[in-house]
């Protein structure tokens, strides 16, 4: 929260007023990405691994996600029968996820398969339920931040090669940490159609040419060793969307989870004067306030999500307004639901 003496304005005394409203059939989830003004009113606040754990256990009729597409699709998909999930909006879309299309990954992975060759795809979760859909089918599975290391090893071992998609960055900065040689790495270019070269047919990790716009061009080698200078001995910890020269530059990469965790025990040991972390700016800054009397925590770029900010507190009000009425609801396709599932419930399995 933000050091302003808070005074509720209607819109936040209206959210109250319906929250108590609908008692125990509404829950209101946030991801940690999300402005104060939206955060105050979440119930239950993580990142995307976290909350799509907690769905299982959620007994509201009303689900409502504040945070972006994907997230509120794989909601759907781990909702009980007659639960329902509003996105209070709907054009609150992942930017990376937006770099893979359904048809181009279907299209990819016909080619890459068509020599007889096992590619194994494997899509971080931060992509369309289509997309989790295409992977399932191809025999596939999802991955996050936390666990990207685990279920790169199990493709690597399950396939001929390994097709990570949407996020470049994860993918390299996952396979330098598990020590598969930059040349068995390819990029693919998509534009070039390169899927047929030498490169790609003796590669073990292929890689989509999607990003965080976010984590890639905000945050820069040259911040990195600016912070080095400055606070000689302190450590960078970074996510790792980042791209691999920041990543490589820095003390420890890794989820959200992680970063927050890192922070909370720099703070618990208290031998580190200052902690620079990069990662989305909203998170960063309820962190610096929260310990501003504990450790000197910098954010590496003031970098926010333009799409998580979509979601507002008036956005908000208006979703729980309409909510008999189904105003913002979430409905995936029926066909999607199995193959999605599968790729998702391939994760679970392998990280039991
Ligand atoms: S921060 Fe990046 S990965 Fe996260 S929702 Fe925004 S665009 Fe997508």
């Amino acid at each position: 929260m933000d050091n302003k003496v808070y005074a509720p304005d209607s819109t936040d005394a209206h959210i109250d007023a319906l929250k108590k409203r609908y008692g125990g059939d509404l829950v209101i989830l946030g991801h940690h990405y999300q402005s104060d003004d939206v955060i105050r009113h979440v119930d239950i606040v993580g990142d995307s691994l976290e909350l799509a754990r907690r769905i299982p256990d959620i007994k509201a009729r009303n689900i409502v996600f504040c945070g972006v597409y994907f997230m509120a699709e794989s909601a759907c998909l781990l909702a009980r029968p007659g639960q329902r999930v509003f996105l209070p909006d709907h054009d609150a879309d992942c930017a990376m996820a937006r770099m893979a299309r359904a048809e181009d990954v279907e299209r990819v992975l016909e080619r890459l398969t068509s020599t007889g060759r096992r590619i194994v795809p494997l899509v971080y979760v931060n992509s369309s339920l289509a997309v989790k859909a295409v992977v399932g089918r191809f025999g596939g599975a999802v991955c996050t931040s936390s666990n990207a290391r685990i279920m790169l090893e199990w493709a690597l071992k399950e396939g001929d090669a390994v097709l990570f998609l949407p996020d470049r960055n994860l993918g390299c900065n996952t396979a330098r940490a598990l020590g598969v040689p930059a040349d068995k790495q390819v990029l693919l270019d998509l534009s070039r159609d390169n899927l047929d070269t030498e490169d790609v047919r003796k590669a073990k990790l292929l890689l989509w040419p999607g990003c965080c716009p976010i984590h890639e061009s905000l945050m820069k080698v040259e911040m990195v060793d600016a912070f080095h200078q400055h606070f000689p001995g302190c450590r960078v910890i970074v996510h790792p969307e980042c791209s691999p020269e920041v990543v490589e530059r820095c003390d420890g990469a890794g989820s959200t989870a992680y970063l927050i965790k890192e922070v909370e025990n720099a703070v618990a040991q208290g031998r580190e004067s200052a902690l620079c972390v990069g990662t989305e700016f909203h998170l960063v800054r309820r962190l610096m306030e929260k310990y501003a009397d504990r450790i000197n925590i910098i954010p590496l770029a003031q970098a926010t999500c333009p799409d998580m900010d979509r979601v507002t507190a008036e956005k908000l009000l208006a979703t729980l307004e309409g909510l008999d009425a189904g105003k913002g609801e979430v409905f995936v396709e029926e066909a999607l639901k199995a193959p999605a599932r599968e790729s998702l419930v391939r994760m679970l399995e392998i990280c039991r």
